[in-house]
């Protein structure tokens, strides 16, 4: 969160989705993006964390232009995404690429590897044949996947290598932001560390930016420079990884941390177990969304949102509680 070239910058952006109710019901809105604020700049990581519903989702598709904003302003690399034309539009998809959850399911199985990883290529590009097969097998070697592999099929292949092959084709088009969903999740544990370790080392070898969607906050911890935690479509706490792991202030975050038994914060916070569901986006709680699972709830949580505000650290937080000096 230092003065640095900012790749992608969203400023109060929204999202919202009209849901039917059924026959003679008026439509309901979900606001599954509510006003969120952050930037991730070329070369490092922002991590978005929250359970599922917490619009971390949402956010994604707005950035990989799969869907357009209801408002707000989303900026990628000289694009404004949100007034951009399709031909705009299509030009900037092109920077930026997506790697999914899981690598099999987005792998064709009757085609060789050579050519998932090439087809961006043929799609975009008008290399030759030629030319093409040598770029893929320079990325081959880039993402550690062995030359002879360039003739096999998906299904000859473990889930980390998969996970490699997707991440291949990713990069073809030379993108500058990586949209990573889930990108470990899928994976057997004992390859997870390897997978994050090669994304890391991609990102150092060409500059990457990630926008990394995850749950667990182990995997955040390990690669992500900045992270931004979301609750019901809105942020509860946004601030540098290490500032955020080491002392998290809102209770939510404190919440997801205590959580994960091998990530306890440093300081000796009294532990919040986060009971109950993620209230329902179609009628999220009035004043601070979190207040019907939050211990230090009072009447002025429940009937006031609170507004994001920087802390003394620079972090944000949205909090009432953190600001009248009681959490
Ligand atoms: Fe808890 Fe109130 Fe802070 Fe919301 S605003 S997190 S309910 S203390």
């Amino acid at each position: 969160m230092n003065a640095k070239t900012e790749l992608l910058e969203a400023r109060d952006l929204t999202r919202f989705y009209e849901v039917s109710q059924g026959p003679f019901k008026p439509h309901a809105v979900v606001k599954a993006l509510d006003g969120v604020t952050f930037s991730v700049a070329t070369g490092k990581t922002l991590a978005v964390v929250g359970e599922s519903g917490c619009g971390k989702s949402t956010l994604a598709r707005q950035v990989t232009m799969i869907e357009r904003p209801t408002s707000g302003q989303l900026q990628f690399d000289g694009f404004d995404l949100v007034k951009a034309s399709n031909q705009q539009l299509k030009e900037a998809r092109q920077r930026v690429q997506m790697v999914f959850q899981n690598p099999y399911g987005s792998l064709n199985p009757r085609k060789k590897v050579g050519s998932i990883i090439g087809e961006p290529l043929v799609i975009n590009t008008a290399l030759s044949k030629s030319e093409r097969e040598e770029q893929v097998r320079s990325m081959m070697g880039l993402v550690g996947l062995r030359p002879e592999y360039y003739g096999r099929y998906p299904h000859m292949f473990s889930g980390g290598q998969r996970q490699r092959i997707a991440i291949a084709r990713a990069l073809m088009l030379r993108p500058k932001l990586v949209v990573a969903d889930e990108p470990v999740s899928a994976l057997d544990v004992s390859v997870q560390a390897q997978v994050l370790n090669l994304l890391m080392d991609l990102q150092h070898e060409l500059n990457l930016a990630y926008l990394l969607i995850s749950h667990d906050l182990s995997v955040v911890r390990h690669i992500a420079d900045d992270v931004m935690v979301m609750y019901l479509g809105k942020v509860a706490e946004y601030g540098e990884s290490e500032q955020v792991f080491r002392n998290p202030r809102h209770p939510y975050t404190r919440a997801l941390l205590a959580s994960t038994p091998h990530l306890k914060p440093q300081n000796r916070q009294e532990h919040i177990v986060l009971k109950g569901e993620i209230p329902s986006p179609l009628a999220p709680p009035a004043g601070c969304v979190f207040h019907t699972r939050c211990p230090y709830a009072n009447e002025r949580c429940r009937t006031e949102v609170p507004q994001l505000r920087k802390l003394d650290d620079g972090r944000q937080t949205a909090c009432h509680g953190i600001e009248e000096g009681r959490v």
